[in-house]
């Protein structure tokens, strides 16, 4: 939706987060309301937003993981069907997390090696990486002693989340 002045990667062709991501927000006089996982009415496929100077501004902040140098060059959302989303959170006492979140678009999307490649690397960072499948599960996958908060973990737990630890 949108290219961070930092980073040297740009969408081009690339609309995947107009599929994946609900938008809710202001386009120009109008308000724009589009569920997940389904493309907005803006969007040309392929071709990229026929509001561009008028989007909403969630869709102006929106960067994706990959513009921001998660991946190679060569895994771009469209390419590999897998929106990535790298954000801190607030734990408490001045403390934070990152939180990589990943959202495929077409099933088994994420078993791909180059997208275990990236979920490998994130949770040698430490991350907490979340992924949402196509059949509407999710997964929490966290190193070995890292800590997780508390509300996390309660909302995996309401929400039926697995929460997988890896590494030794
Ligand atoms: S998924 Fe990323 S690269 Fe693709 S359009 Fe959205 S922000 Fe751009
Ligand atoms: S308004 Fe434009 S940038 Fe936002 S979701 Fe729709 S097509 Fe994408």
């Amino acid at each position: 939706m949108n290219a961070p002045e930092s980073s040297r990667r740009t969408c081009e062709e690339c609309t995947l987060c107009c599929f994946t991501h609900g938008v809710s927000g202001s386009e120009g006089e109008d308000f724009l309301h589009k569920p997940e996982d389904e493309w907005c009415r803006h969007s040309g496929i392929g071709t990229g937003c026929a509001i561009y100077e008028s989007r909403p501004k969630v869709c102006r902040d929106f960067h994706c993981g990959w513009l921001i140098g998660l991946g190679s060059e060569e895994d771009r959302p469209d390419k590999t069907n897998v929106v990535i989303q790298r954000f801190s959170i607030y734990i408490g006492q001045g403390a934070s997390a990152m939180v990589v979140k990943m959202v495929e678009a077409v099933p088994h999307s994420i078993a791909a090696a180059s997208i275990q490649a990236i979920i490998a690397a994130q949770v040698e960072k430490r991350d907490l990486v979340e992924l949402s499948f196509c059949d509407g599960t999710r997964e929490l996958r966290v190193r070995k002693g890292v800590y997780v908060p508390y509300d996390i973990l309660d909302h995996c737990k309401k929400k039926n989340i697995p929460v997988i630890r890896v590494g030794s």
